[in-house]
């Protein structure tokens, strides 16, 4: 058992302009969700009472769009400095001497909630806690690419952040910062006027967003689930001349009636793929009163759900559809089947699959009345 965290409030500072890492870097997407999004969901998540936001002046519209309904946090504006920003903070989050203030960087996304413990429980025994990685590589100085000197790391820490502190005492430390030295964390600041920062395990997770490749990298740390979703449909046969399966169309002495072209593959598939992430069924999002989708292909039902997994940083693993029917045979379309359904949804070949049973002539499949398909898809979104 853990005991409960004690009662923090919060300071992302998301003011700075982020131009290494192309500009504005905290309103970017990443696994999904807008690169601030994650640290004040975390920071609320783990019970901050009052949440500040500090924000370039005019970026009002983006904060609210990117942290649009989450409740408990409010704006701030920025400073010309991290510092000034930082002020801003405080002086809109006032409150009481001794609670815990937690300060973050917006660029630091994925904010694990044993790192917000850590510091927090540092406040116990000191003026601060300062998340912080050991140096592991060696350190050498270069000028112009030529080796010119070494640095012992022993001692040496990558600082992190979310930093924490008393507010009367980041309060006072601030007050005493000589006005010409930039203060580049609060630690620091601290630090100089006397206190004492007790430095607890980072999280190599906990990355600082600077540079445009590190998108990619925080990409492949986010923390992701596995789902899986399952579906099914069925339609009538009716008169004809060929059938869509799979997005294949195949000649046959039939065809399947449905409002759109009744490929009872895509639509299970489809529906699979809404499943895994909850996102409803294929009714929802093309109703079959809206006249629109009389006709339709299918697949671009199947591409609309890929779409929406995209939207939410998840990807496609693998899909799995069985075809039920007396007729036609399925067999000689097969690997067509999975070209076309691999081509639809970006996959390699051998993550699509294309099954087919008969049900020895039993019920409505067996009596040749209709056709069916059952689908399943395994997902993988951010967690
Ligand atoms: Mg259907």
């Amino acid at each position: 058992m853990t005991s409960p965290l004690p009662a923090f409030v919060a300071i992302v500072v998301a003011a700075g302009s982020g131009s290494r890492a192309g500009g504005g870097k905290q309103w970017r997407s990443l696994g999904g969700k807008p690169v601030i999004r994650w640290s004040v969901e975390a920071l609320l998540g783990a019970g901050a009472k009052d949440l500040v936001v500090v924000i370039p002046a005019g970026a009002e519209a983006e904060a609210r769009e990117a942290l649009a309904g989450l409740t408990g946090w409010r704006i701030a504006p920025g400073g010309g400095a991290r510092a000034d920003s930082v002020r801003n903070g405080l002086a809109a989050l006032g409150g009481a001497a001794d609670r815990p203030v937690l300060i973050h960087d917006a660029a630091r996304p994925i904010l694990d909630a044993a790192v917000i413990r850590r510091v927090l429980e540092a406040l116990s025994d000191a003026d601060g806690g300062l998340p912080a990685l050991p140096v592991a590589d060696s350190l050498r100085r270069a000028e112009d690419g030529v080796m010119a000197g070494a640095i012992e790391r022993n001692g040496l820490w990558r600082a992190q952040t979310p930093q924490a502190f008393r507010y009367q005492a980041i309060l006072d430390a601030y007050a005493a910062w000589p006005a010409d030295e930039i203060a580049t964390d609060e630690a620091t600041v601290v630090q100089r006027a006397g206190g004492r920062i007790r430095v607890v395990d980072g999280d190599p997770r906990l990355m600082k967003l600077t540079f445009p490749e590190d998108f990619a990298m925080a990409e492949a740390l986010l923390p992701r689930q596995t789902r899986v979703g399952q579906g099914f449909d069925a339609h009538r046969w009716g008169p004809g001349s060929s059938v869509w399966l799979c997005g294949v169309e195949i000649a046959h002495d039939q065809t399947l009636i449905g409002h759109s072209d009744a490929d009872a593959g895509l639509h299970a598939l489809t529906d699979a793929l809404l499943g895994a992430m909850g996102d409803g069924d294929i009714g929802d999002h093309f109703p079959p009163t809206d006249p629109q989708w009389k006709g339709a292909a299918s697949d671009r039902f199947l591409v609309h759900a890929v779409e929406r997994l995209h939207a939410r940083g998840g990807r496609l693993v693998n899909v799995d559809v069985t075809l039920i029917c007396e007729r036609p045979k399925v067999k000689p379309h097969r690997q067509a089947m999975r070209e076309r359904l691999a081509e639809l949804l970006s996959l390699p070949l051998d993550a699509v699959s294309v099954k087919a049973t008969t049900t020895e002539a039993m019920g409505f499949t067996g009596r040749g009345e209709g056709l069916a398909a059952q689908a399943v898809a395994t997902i993988s979104l951010p967690a």
